[in-house]
């Protein structure tokens, strides 16, 4: 069975009956040949998804582990990170790379607003850079990241780009074998993600992909400072499922892998196009209500977005009010909590379910004593998804 609430927060996102199911099939050896088929079908097809010619690695753990993973088998303790942050998630970066001695310079937009490509430059212009990370869309601010503007000017001072995607992989084109600026040399060479965002599965499976670059550099670090987040280890595991490194969680193996079936036979383009639409058309619902997105729509995430309430509204009973009618939203984070929720719009969710948390959001309001048209913003929800995104 589907989700009976309204799982609408940005992680995790609801799941659907066929996963589930895939939960629920039998625990197996992690060497037994049919489930090492099925891990081999986890990994091509995340390869297939994100279009490396490197190497994947699909293992247990959240997303934050596989930002961990990401950075420690490409940055040496004492080199430069430079970690470009638009909210709570890029500052992840920075207190992971000081956890490991790595040392860190960010650039920090403003919440609500992007990092510009020539604040990026300025810094790198300093040189001595190793990589430099950026967050496909914040969960905090509801901020995408502009990849074309960006990645051209970090190639530019030659330095890797590590991608956390969670929030966006499946949702966002992060596209491994895309030439930005129309260079070959000019590439995404990490894209790191978890299960349980746009892709749509529990949380639980981290997935960390390398591109040749990538692979050079860990190649050329010699011993990194970890132990389960070192691909090394990995890599055996990862050519041949049944070979042993550290048990993985099976029945979750099981539900990512029919997430990736899903989200490929659905299509990358069509999902692109579908979270375009949701993201849309939720903001403009939402803005009919007097309610302000804190991103404009122009850098706006399309698989989540960070909403300002109107004069007022009081945050808690505002979401408990929501939660009695089965739509569950998160509150804001850091400076902004009280003050706005964010609501996720991606993975399996549908559009009949954001239609109804549209309107459970305008009952509640009226149910507060706010005067919302629950209709209008419906109808200018139904507006905004019909029109085809450019
Ligand atoms: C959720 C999230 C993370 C952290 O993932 P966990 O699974 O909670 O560890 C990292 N980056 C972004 C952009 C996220 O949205």
């Amino acid at each position: 069975m589907p989700n009976k609430e309204m799982l609408l927060i940005p992680g995790p996102t609801p799941v659907i009956d066929p996963i589930y199911k895939a939960l629920a099939q039998e625990t197996r050896s992690h060497t037994d040949p049919r489930f090492a088929e099925l891990y081999t079908s986890a990994i091509s097809k995340t390869k297939e998804m994100l279009q490396t010619d490197g190497e994947t690695f699909v293992i247990s753990g959240s997303g934050t582990l596989a930002m961990e993973m990401a950075l420690v088998n490409t940055v040496a303790p004492g080199e430069k990170l430079l970690v470009i942050s638009q909210g709570f998630f890029g500052d992840r970066f920075s207190k992971l790379g000081a956890a490991f001695g790595i040392e860190v310079e960010t650039v920090q937009s403003e919440w609500g607003k992007q990092v510009s490509p020539a604040e990026v430059e300025k810094k790198l212009k300093k040189g001595g850079f190793k990589a430099v990370t950026i967050t496909h869309a914040d969960t905090s601010t509801g901020v995408k990241a502009d990849l074309d503007s960006l990645i051209p000017v970090i190639k530019k001072y030659d330095a890797l780009v590590i991608l956390d995607g969670v929030c966006a992989t499946a949702a966002m084109e992060e596209n491994m074998g895309k030439a930005y600026g129309g260079n070959p040399a000019y590439k995404i060479d990490v894209v790191l993600t978890g299960s349980q965002k746009a892709i749509g599965v529990p949380p639980g499976i981290a997935v960390v992909a390398f591109n040749q670059t990538a692979l050079a550099a860990r190649e050329k670090l010699g011993k990194v400072p970890a132990y389960y987040c070192d691909i090394y280890n990995w890599l055996p595991v990862m050519h041949d499922p049944q070979k042993y490194f550290a048990t993985p969680a099976i029945n979750l193996v099981y539900a990512y892998e029919l997430g990736m079936r899903l989200v490929l036979e659905e299509g990358l383009e069509n999902r692109y196009e579908r979270h375009e639409k949701f993201g849309r058309a939720v903001r403009a619902a939402l803005k009919a209500y007097g309610m302000t997105p804190l991103a404009e729509e122009k850098v706006a995430a399309p698989t989540l977005s960070c909403i300002l309430y109107p004069e007022g509204v009081n945050d808690a009973a505002f979401r408990k009010q929501l939660a009695g009618k089965g739509l569950i939203v998160a509150g804001a984070l850091a400076h902004l909590a009280g003050k706005a929720f964010r609501i996720g719009h991606m993975g399996n969710t549908t559009k009949e379910m954001l239609e109804k948390a549209v309107r459970f959001i305008g009952e509640t309001l009226n149910e507060m004593g706010y005067s919302a048209n629950v209709d209008g913003a419906i109808a200018r929800f139904q507006e905004e998804f019909s029109k085809v995104p450019v």
